[in-house]
This record gives structure tokens, C-alpha cells and sequence, in this order.
């Protein structure tokens, strides 16, 4: 085996002597902490392979492996990796699934989304170009980075087999109720104080049900809150 092989999936790498940097021991203990709470293997996998603090600003990329969300400019946060697994686990995104992220950010959320669709696609809008740009240069070829409101989702790429909304809504959004796929999968928060995870099942009837409370920056447009 190299030296230098590097496991991204078990957060470690063999460097010279077997030593690993220490953002390479605080990620290994992240992953650990997720399976400790019970995420499964294949979404700590596809996060181990994803290096946060490629997605997060330089300035803090010593803190990239804290369980904890960070600012990423405009206002706005990465979530925190513990939000990111749980709200992978209850999407359970397929391979060759067709994702619809609304919420760009940082694109760390979606670069997880593409290791966990394989040779699906992934398409993530945001409202900020700033931010649509800097994720551009970031995501792997399978992901389609877009500049728009989310809240109408993309009509000319539905229907998806899941959607994940990473800013909180009013309600859910008629749009992605419309452009999810019969027997797909929808994960959002809803409300503007008290914010509450919701996974909603399109089954001939609309299916919601609640995973806790929450706290997620919110979905300004059309179908989400005015903008201030
Ligand atoms: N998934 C991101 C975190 C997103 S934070 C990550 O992994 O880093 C929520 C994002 O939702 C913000 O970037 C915000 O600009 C975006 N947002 C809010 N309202 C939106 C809308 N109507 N359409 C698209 N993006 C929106």
C-alpha cells in the first residue's frame, strides 16, 4: 500500500509513521460520533468521503469537524454534520436517484447527496450567485448547481424521486409537492420560531410525518417567507 493512501470514508490516512493531522483525527471522531447516534453506515461512508472544510470559509476550516453549523457568508450557515446525516438517513436517497436540494449554501449537503445517488443527479438552486459560484467549484460533475428561487422548484427538470430543502418554509411548498414523484421522498423544516423536521411520503395521499425540533436559516420567495 502508498504511502499517503488516504481512507476519506474512515476520516483517517496513512501518512508517513501511520501519524494523521489533527483534522484528520477530529473528522474520524465525528464519523464515530454519527454511528454512535445510530446513522447508518452508507451515510457515514459518503461523509467521511466529503471533506467539510473544503466547503467552509479558510478562516474556520480549523473548526470544520465540530458538530456545530458555521457561517458561510450572506447571512447564512452550513449545517451542522449531525443535521446533515439525520436528514440524509430519513431522505434515503438511492443510487441513480434524481435529487432536488433547495439551498445550495456552501454545496457540502449536496457533494453528500452525490456520493449517496451514485449515477443519479443531484440539482441545487439557491438564491445567492455568490454562493451558487463558489459551490460550482467544489461539486463533483453530477450535481447541477442553479441560481433561482427554490421555493418553485425546477419544473423543467421534475419530476424527482426526492427533494431536500435546506431552509425552513411557511408550509410545504405546492411546487415540490407537485414535482415529487409518486412514492418519492421530501425532507423540510416548517416554521418561522419553532422549526420542526418533517419527512413527507407522496403515496396516491400525502403522508407528513415529524422529526423533532430544529433550527435552519428560512426559505425566502415565493412559497416561503417575504424577504426582509
Ligand atoms: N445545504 C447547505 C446549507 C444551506 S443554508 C449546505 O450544505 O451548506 C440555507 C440556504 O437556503 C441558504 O444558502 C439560503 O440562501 C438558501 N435559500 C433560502 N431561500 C431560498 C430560496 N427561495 N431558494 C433557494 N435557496 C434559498
Amino acid at each position: 500500500m502508498p504511502i499517503g493512501t488516504s481512507f476519506p470514508s474512515l476520516g483517517i490516512s496513512l501518512l508517513k509513521g501511520g501519524s494523521t493531522t489533527p483534522l484528520e483525527r477530529e473528522r474520524a471522531s465525528l464519523l464515530k460520533g454519527l454511528r454512535y447516534r445510530g446513522i447508518s453506515e452508507r451515510v457515514v461512508y459518503a461523509m467521511g468521503a466529503v471533506r467539510r472544510e473544503d466547503f467552509v470559509p479558510q478562516s474556520l476550516r480549523d473548526s470544520a469537524y465540530r458538530d456545530q453549523p458555521l457561517p458561510i457568508g450572506k447571512g447564512q450557515t452550513i449545517s451542522a454534520p449531525h443535521m446533515v446525516a439525520i436528514m440524509c438517513e430519513i431522505l434515503r436517497v438511492e443510487p441513480q436517484s434524481r435529487v432536488l436540494e433547495i439551498g445550495t449554501g456552501s454545496g457540502y449537503h449536496a457533494a453528500v447527496l452525490a456520493q449517496l445517488a451514485g449515477e443519479g443527479t443531484i440539482y441545487t438552486i439557491d438564491r445567492f450567485e455568490g454562493l451558487v459560484e463558489n459551490a460550482r467549484k467544489l461539486l463533483p460533475a453530477n450535481v447541477v448547481p442553479l441560481v433561482g428561487d427554490g421555493s418553485l422548484g425546477l419544473p423543467e427538470y421534475a419530476p424527482f424521486d426526492r427533494i431536500l430543502v435546506t431552509c425552513s418554509a411557511p408550509e410545504i411548498p405546492s411546487p415540490l409537492l407537485e414535482q415529487l414523484k409518486e412514492g418519492g421522498r421530501m425532507v423540510l423544516p416548517l416554521g418561522k420560531g419553532l422549526q420542526e423536521l418533517f419527512l413527507v411520503r407522496k403515496n396516491n395521499v400525502i403522508e407528513k410525518e415529524a422529526h423533532g425540533a430544529v433550527a435552519f436559516v428560512l426559505l425566502v420567495g415565493k412559497y416561503g417567507f417575504p424577504d426582509m
